[in-house]
């Protein structure tokens, strides 16, 4: 049953200062100093479960509570030819469809809803998925990615097995007592998304799909899941970002046991990037937190944050060889329980790997199978490029022509 419950939840907080993330620039060595990071926030506060508010023309924002330390999600309700768009759904309970219920007989005012878009696969965006298609008789649109997703992770399949994390976390380090509280957890996912939907329209990236008479141009990011569909209206500034940009908090990226080698930061940090092809000044309606105005702000805050983490990872393992689980210190201040344990590790083990991606360090495993890293030599270093350097290619022809794609991420090594 990985991943748990609202996986997108959220571990650090990111407070450093936009100034310190210059495009280009490589993993730091030494964090720079943090300072106060200021959004524009026009909303004060959010609009209580069972009611709405609407933030742009036709936009209307809703929010659902989450029985977790993450404790509410944000929805969205589109106009749409006299019914409706829904965006997201929350978490297949009776609580939330208690105060969907409210909305249908207040706000919905009885008018159809069109098609129900949900971002991305976690629990707290796609658990109503079912019960509103079929209580409307309208399609699920979603990508590939999150739509199989929801259906492997339901069935336990391919490496969302509990057996399949154990593996994981044990190779980086976790002890027995640990790996073995991870097997207790018990089956989160299925009770959160009691059922979906067996079939879907599939959103694709750059696709522009018409709400009302606006067109909504879809920008699939990776990293947080799958493939995240945020939707950017340019006639109306408003950017639904889902996940994968939030103002107070960052999104949770973290390597799975179905791609384990893998580096989601890397593929995170070049998605969030293009963010800037939306306004400097668009709306954005993140699903958690409040919205606000500042998407190349954040964006550039965000990569000052995981650089600063990289460094700090990297200065540590100059020390010594580091498992994943060694620097969970280094990038959680707080106490770890064992339900955040998990997305810690998560984590920890995307930072190091995109350390290794981009060369900055190499990987041993020793007699027991625990993988741990140290810095590269500065010959190795000079024979890869960072995609966060100057030297990748495509990643830089593609920002040029104002369109960044995700040819020049480098996924990593073997
Ligand atoms: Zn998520």
């Amino acid at each position: 049953m990985l991943p748990g419950c609202c996986d997108a939840a959220i571990i650090c907080r990111s407070v450093l200062p936009r100034a310190s993330a210059r495009r280009g620039a490589r993993i730091l060595a030494h964090p720079p100093v943090a300072k106060p990071f200021d959004l524009e926030y026009p909303c004060a506060a959010a609009p209580e479960p069972g009611t709405v508010l609407e933030v742009a023309p036709g936009v209307h924002w809703l929010r659902m509570p989450l029985p977790f330390e993450l404790d509410h999600i944000n929805l969205w309700l589109l106009e749409d030819a006299g019914g409706w768009t829904i965006v997201d759904t929350g978490i297949g309970n009776q609580a939330t469809r208690a105060h969907w219920e409210q909305l249908f007989a207040t706000t919905l005012k009885g008018r159809p809803v069109r098609r129900v878009l949900v971002t991305h696969y976690h629990p707290d965006h796609a658990g109503n998925a079912a019960w509103l298609c079929e209580r409307f008789g309208v399609p699920l649109w979603m990508t590939r990615g999150e739509f199989l997703t929801v259906h492997a992770v339901h069935a336990s399949v391919a490496s969302y097995t509990v057996d399949a994390a154990s593996a994981l976390y044990r190779s980086n380090g976790l002890d027995a007592a640990r790996v073995t509280a991870l097997s207790k957890r018990g089956d989160l996912f299925r009770k959160l998304v009691p059922e979906f939907p067996l079939s879907h329209r599939r959103i694709v990236d750059g696709a522009q799909i018409d709400i009302d008479d606006k067109s909504w141009r879809m920008i699939v990011g990776y990293g947080h899941s799958p493939e995240h569909a945020s939707l950017y209206c340019e006639a109306a500034n408003v950017l639904i970002s889902g996940d994968m940009l939030l103002p107070k908090i960052s999104t949770n990226v973290a390597v799975r046991p179905i791609d384990p080698g893998g580096n989601p930061l890397g593929l995170f940090l070049e998605s969030i990037a293009r963010f800037r092809t939306v306004r400097a000044d668009a709306l954005v309606l993140p699903s958690h937190g409040l919205p606000f105005r500042g998407a190349h702000a954040r964006v550039e805050n965000l990569e000052a944050h995981h650089a600063a983490r990289l460094g700090e990872l990297l200065a540590a393992c100059a020390e010594v060889p580091r498992s994943a689980v060694d620097v969970l210190p280094v990038l959680f201040k707080r106490p770890l329980g064992d339900s955040q344990i998990f997305f810690a590790m998560g984590e920890a083990i995307a930072h190091l790997h995109y350390l290794h991606a981009s060369g900055q360090v190499t990987r041993e495993v020793d007699a027991h199978g625990v993988v741990r890293f140290s810095p590269s030599s500065e010959r190795s270093r000079s024979t890869r490029s960072c995609w966060f350097g100057s030297r990748c290619t495509m990643s830089w022809l593609s920002r040029a022509r104002g369109a960044p794609a995700l040819a020049g991420t480098r996924i990593g090594p073997r």
